[in-house]
């Protein structure tokens, strides 16, 4: 094994991990893309910590009593040891470097940990496309410019997949009969572009973005130069911007039904919103839950027929018409209040529920990007018919950029073509 690395087995985890001053313990799989991410910074990490931390490693499979004495259900999973005491955080999933050295350094003094951060050098790599994102438009841009001999290194902050991940079912992607887990079409997209060979860079922190320079800077000590740069990186959902929306975030008041609904089995919840995204979560979610009222400003809902006829036909759905919400106040662990005003008469009431999910549209992620690109007055990428943007040699595709209709097939086009039309121009 590479770096500073010990392999065990849980019959020598007491004494190697438990018995050693300072540790950290990675429960790995086969087969596991996140494992993969992280494989390289672990090494690399150790390699920094080694005299300092026991670095090891455990093929979960075939150590599962051990993984589940302690609670470990997935792989990649990271623990940490102090003295034989877990402590830290438990990382688990798309592992950052900048999470995994935040633990590390709890582990050391500050004047340790502050030698070990200035012994990192900076590194530059070179290569011919950068892309930003890994959703299907950045997989895609990578699959046609690896097929093409193109040397390409994706980027993504996170796993790569994109919102494709967290759909729950995709039923409109062709080649596919029955409707497929979006989790599972996302890894299909990831594994072809993998196979094809990019280099992917996942789960990083994206330092900077130099879009003249084409230089982009991950995880604060990685320069990547190249000659040209895809911006891919979608959008984001938009927030309301009301009173206690920042406050309870992630805690009462959620943007993925996918990620979120089970949370929320046989218990009432308000649903903000009419369009495609709103009413065909809102039918996810009613799997789930006991009750469920859909908030929209408008007098219609603005989702497909076909949605909509659903939604109407689902006893758990009720709808709130010409309304907005104004305020979310929490009362208690599971109960939010929504404050919602009518806006033909401006009359407020405050509605109880356990929970509420908000689709009300999204905003594209660009906030990384210096204020030279030119954008739609949405705020989207404007581009030409072959993705290039005003700045040369830098291309935006899928979700971020301007256009009509976002969905995974127009985004997948927007990679073949800029993908396309760089191959044409590097060679
Ligand atoms: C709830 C929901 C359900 C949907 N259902 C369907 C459906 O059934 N069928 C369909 O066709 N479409 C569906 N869509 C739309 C579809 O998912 C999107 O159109 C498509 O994913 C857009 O692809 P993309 O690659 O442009 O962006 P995304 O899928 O958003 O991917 C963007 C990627 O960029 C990464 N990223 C963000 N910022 C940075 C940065 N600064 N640096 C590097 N990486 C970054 C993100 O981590 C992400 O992986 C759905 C969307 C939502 C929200």
């Amino acid at each position: 094994m590479a770096g500073k690395i010990r392999e065990i087995n849980a019959d020598q985890y007491e004494k190697e991990v438990l018995g050693a001053e300072k540790a950290v313990l990675d429960f790995y799989s086969t087969e596991c893309p996140p494992c993969e991410a992280l494989a390289s910074k672990y090494e690399d990490l150790s390699i920094l910590y080694g005299d300092d931390i026991s670095f090891f490693k455990i093929f979960r499979q075939e150590n599962r009593e051990l993984a589940e004495r302690l609670g470990v259900s997935g792989s990649p999973t990271v623990l940490f040891y102090d003295n034989g005491e877990i402590v830290g955080d438990r990382l688990a999933g798309g592992i950052k470097r900048s999470e995994l050295t935040a633990n590390l350094n709890e582990l050391l003094s500050e004047d340790r940990a502050r030698e070990i951060a200035g012994s990192i050098k900076p590194v530059r790599t070179e290569c011919q496309v950068v892309i930003l994102g890994g959703g299907p438009a950045g997989l895609t841009a990578g699959l046609y410019l690896a097929q093409a001999h193109v040397d390409t290194i994706l980027v993504d902050t996170a796993l790569p997949g994109g919102y494709v991940s967290t759909t729950h079912q995709v039923s409109n992607y062709p080649g596919f009969i029955e409707p497929q887990q979006g989790f599972m079409l996302a890894h299909y997209m990831s594994e072809q572009a993998k196979a094809a060979g990019i280099t992917l860079r996942a789960a990083v922190d994206v330092t900077s973005v130099d879009l003249v320079k084409k230089e982009v800077v991950i995880d604060g000590f990685e320069t990547i130069s190249a000659r040209k740069v895809v911006i891919a990186t979608g959008s984001s959902p938009k927030p309301l911007g009301i009173e206690g929306e920042m406050e309870f975030r992630g805690n009462g008041i959620s943007y993925c039904a996918t990620c979120d609904a089970k949370y929320y089995e046989d218990k009432d919840v308000i649903v903000i919103g009419g369009g495609n995204s709103a009413i065909e979560e809102a039918l996810f979610i009613s799997k789930f839950a006991k009750s469920l009222t859909i908030v929209h400003q408008f007098a219609e809902l603005q989702a497909n027929k076909e949605a909509q006829k659903k939604a109407f036909a689902d006893e758990k759905i009720s709808f709130l018409f010409e309304h907005e919400p104004r305020a979310f106040i929490r009362h208690g662990n599971m109960d939010m209040e929504v404050v919602v005003e009518e806006l033909k008469t401006g009359e407020r009431k405050g509605l109880r529920t356990n929970g509420v999910f908000v689709f009300v549209g999204f905003i594209p992620n660009l906030s990384q990007f210096n204020g030279r690109l030119k954008l739609d007055q949405w705020g989207y990428v404007d581009t030409d018919e072959e993705m290039r943007t005003n700045i040369p040699d830098v291309y935006a595709v899928g979700d971020v950029r301007t256009k009509a209709y976002r969905q995974i097939t127009t985004a997948v086009a927007d990679g073949t073509i800029a993908a396309i039309s760089i191959s044409k121009e590097l060679t």
